[in-house]
């Protein structure tokens, strides 16, 4: 089944000729159509999100019930080579968090390199910005390559046109579904009642753009042209055997941020990463070693009352292992496009027109195996004329 087995069961929206996109589970290379299927009235949507605003109980309920239909051999699977995939879910807002210590310190000592790495506030809350929801598209949807204004090397001042940096970021993207009140917090230990599973995820960077127009409010139009999610998602209850311990945290987390059982318990995701560039994988990214665990980035974005709702994305941030090939991003790479990005591919550094980029994720499964989460691709495009 090669990691779509039925451990894994993970949610998309798929069309096939003269039907309307609706909701399917795949299981190897096929998928079921869940409103023919279990006859409910949330599948036959062109998005995930009635179901998601169930909840975890009908959640719970819905996956029980696919698993008998597989078990029982009572189903018929559609082949996902005649089938569409579509953007699964419509995106309400979303976050983009820096979670990754490895990833932030690496990209400190590239930008500050007499400084310290980290900055003060890094340890003490998971830093984040709010990203473009409009901009985020399906696994396959060809990427422009953004213009803006930028510094060119040699230059003293910025000009406009289309970025020369142009860079990837492999992140994990957790999806909400079950809503919270305005004005209540949402606790670290509290990420099941409200999330609903996890994408693959690219947050495209045109790092001339931001490195120019970052200061003082953070990432802007070098982030919202497009970012990129896999086409399945997975359920957190398919991810049962993968919680890990955190890498550790000092100093402790303020209380609100604070786990039960400390970062210790099983709160983080051991989750692998692969990014290929151009048919060639140059990273292989751990999930594991990420600082800061998605209930926190949850607890976090809530701490001032801010309501969740269904469809909101939030994103891990650049994941990065502590050694040079386990980077998420050009940027560490290439030491902000100072060597090759490869042994192999001559003198490449940031992304070319042409060029596909493809992140796989992988994870233990509850029977032992490896469930193999959504890929996410994308190709760049050149540059449109300026109109
Ligand atoms: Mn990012």
């Amino acid at each position: 089944m090669s990691g779509f087995g039925p451990d894994h069961l993970p949610y998309g929206v798929f069309s096939t000729p003269g039907a309307p996109p609706r909701v399917g589970v795949r299981l190897g290379d096929g998928v079921l159509d869940l409103a023919f299927e279990t006859g409910r009235d949330c599948f036959a949507a062109p998005s995930l999100n009635p179901f998601l605003a169930l909840g975890p109980a009908v959640w719970a309920e819905v996956r029980d019930e696919v698993s008998a239909l597989v078990r029982d051999d009572d189903f018929e699977l559609l082949p996902l080579a005649s089938a569409t995939l579509h953007l699964p879910f419509e995106v309400a807002d979303y976050v983009d968090f820096y979670c990754s210590e490895h990833h932030a310190a690496g990209v400190g000592r590239l930008y500050r390199p007499d400084a310290e790495p980290l900055l003060p506030n890094w340890r003490h809350l998971p830093v984040g910005y709010h990203g473009r929801a409009g901009s985020v598209v399906a696994s396959g949807t060809p990427v422009v390559r953004p213009r803006g204004q930028r510094v060119l090397p040699g230059d003293d001042a910025p000009s406009y046109g289309p970025s020369r940096r142009l860079d990837l970021e492999a992140e994990l993207g957790f999806v909400v579904g079950a809503p919270s009140a305005p004005g209540t917090t949402v606790a670290p230990d509290a990420l099941a009642d409200h999330v609903f599973g996890v994408v693959g995820l690219n947050d495209w960077s045109a790092r001339d753009v931001q490195s120019w127009e970052y200061r003082p409010l953070g990432p802007f139009l070098g982030k919202s042209f497009a970012t990129t999610v896999s086409t399945w998602v997975t359920p957190l209850s398919a991810l049962d055997a993968a919680w890990t311990p955190l890498p550790g945290q000092a100093p402790a987390p303020l209380p609100h941020l604070a786990h039960t059982g400390g970062a210790e318990a099983a709160v983080g995701l051991d989750v692998t990463v692969e990014v290929e560039v151009d048919g060639e994988v140059v990273s292989r990214p751990p999930y594991a070693t990420t600082y800061w665990s998605p209930g926190q980035m949850l607890a976090h974005l809530t701490s001032n009352g801010a309501a969740l709702r269904t469809g909101d994305l939030f994103a891990s941030g650049t994941i990065s292992g502590p050694a040079p090939d386990q980077v998420g991003s050009l940027l560490e790479l290439t030491a902000d496009g100072t060597r090759p990005r490869s042994a192999s591919g001559g003198d490449r550094t940031w992304l070319e027109d042409g060029e596909v980029v493809v992140l796989r994720y992988s994870a233990l499964s509850t029977t032992g195996g490896r469930l193999t989460l959504g890929e996410v691709a994308g190709r760049i495009e050149s540059a449109r004329t300026h109109t």
